[in-house]
C-alpha cells in the first residue's frame, strides 16, 4: 500500500524530529560546520532577520501611537513644558543644522501666501511696537549693507525700475571687475572714502529721456567716487561722448 503524500511527509517529520531529539550533539555540530562554511549566507539571513523584526517593532509601535494619541499628546506637551529651555536649545540647534532647507522654504511660503504673511507681520507688529522697533533697530545697525542695498532698491521701484540684487552679487561683480573702477580704472575698497560707488548703466531717469534702466545686476557697474559723479545721470554713450570732447 502505497502512502499519500500528506502522510510521507508527516512521517519524514517525525523521523527528523526523533533524530534531533536523539542526537542533539550531531544537530549542534551540524549548525556550527554550516555556520563555518557559509559566513555570507549566515549574514544575509541575519540582515533579513533584523529588518523583520524592525519593520514588526515599527508596526506595533504606529499602533501604540494609534491608540493612544491624545494621551501621548498630552504627555509631550508636559514634557515641553517642563523641559522649555532644552527644547528650545535642541529646536534652535536644529534650525541652524538645516538653515538653508528651512529658510527656503519660508521664503516660498512667504512668495506663496504674500497678503496673508503681511497682515500676520502687521498684528505681531502692534503686539509689541517698542520691542519691534527696537529690533528694527538692532537690525539696521548690525546690517548697514542691506539696509542700504533696500533703500535703493525702493528708490528704484519709486522711479518705476523692475529688477533687483543682492550684497551677494554686488560682491561678485567686484570680483568681476578685479576691484576696478569700470571707467577708469582706479582701485576701488570695500569700505571707506574709496569705496565703489553703484551706477546703473542705463540711468533710472535718464537726462536725455529714453527708456529708464533696470535695478537688475546687469545694468549695474561699480565706479569711483568722481566717475560716479560725472556720469551722473547720463547714458553709457552720452557719457563717454562728453568725455572725449
Ligand atoms: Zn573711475
Amino acid at each position: 500500500m502505497s502512502l499519500s503524500r500528506e502522510e510521507k511527509r508527516k512521517r519524514s517529520a517525525e523521523s527528523q524530529a526523533r533524530y534531533r531529539a536523539k542526537y542533539p550533539e550531531r544537530i549542534k555540530a551540524a549548525k556550527a560546520r554550516y555556520r563555518a562554511e557559509y559566513p555570507e549566507k549566515l549574514k544575509v539571513s541575519r540582515a533579513k532577520t533584523t529588518a523583520k523584526r524592525a519593520e514588526h517593532y515599527r508596526q506595533v509601535a504606529a499602533k501604540y501611537r494609534a491608540e493612544h494619541r491624545a494621551q501621548l499628546n498630552e504627555h509631550a506637551r508636559q514634557y515641553r513644558l517642563d523641559h522649555l529651555e532644552e527644547c528650545h536649545a535642541r529646536n534652535l540647534d536644529h534650525y541652524y543644522k538645516n538653515k538653508e532647507t528651512y529658510d527656503e522654504r519660508s521664503r516660498q511660503w512667504f512668495d506663496a501666501n504674500r497678503e496673508r504673511s503681511n497682515k500676520l507681520c502687521r498684528n505681531n507688529y502692534w503686539k509689541d511696537p517698542e520691542k519691534r522697533r527696537a529690533d528694527s533697530l538692532k537690525y539696521s545697525k548690525d546690517h548697514p549693507e542691506q539696509i542700504k542695498l533696500n533703500l535703493s532698491r525702493r528708490r528704484a521701484r519709486k522711479k518705476g525700475a523692475t529688477g533687483k540684487h543682492t550684497i551677494q552679487d554686488i560682491i561678485d561683480l567686484y570680483e568681476k571687475q578685479a576691484g576696478m573702477c569700470a571707467a577708469c580704472g582706479v582701485p576701488l575698497q570695500r569700505s571707506g572714502k574709496q569705496k565703489y560707488q553703484i551706477d546703473h548703466i542705463v540711468p533710472l531717469s535718464p537726462r536725455n529721456g529714453g527708456k529708464s534702466g533696470s535695478h537688475d545686476i546687469s545694468n549695474i557697474q561699480l565706479l569711483c567716487r568722481s566717475c560716479n559723479s560725472s556720469k551722473s545721470n547720463l547714458s553709457q554713450e552720452e557719457w563717454l561722448k562728453r568725455r572725449l570732447r
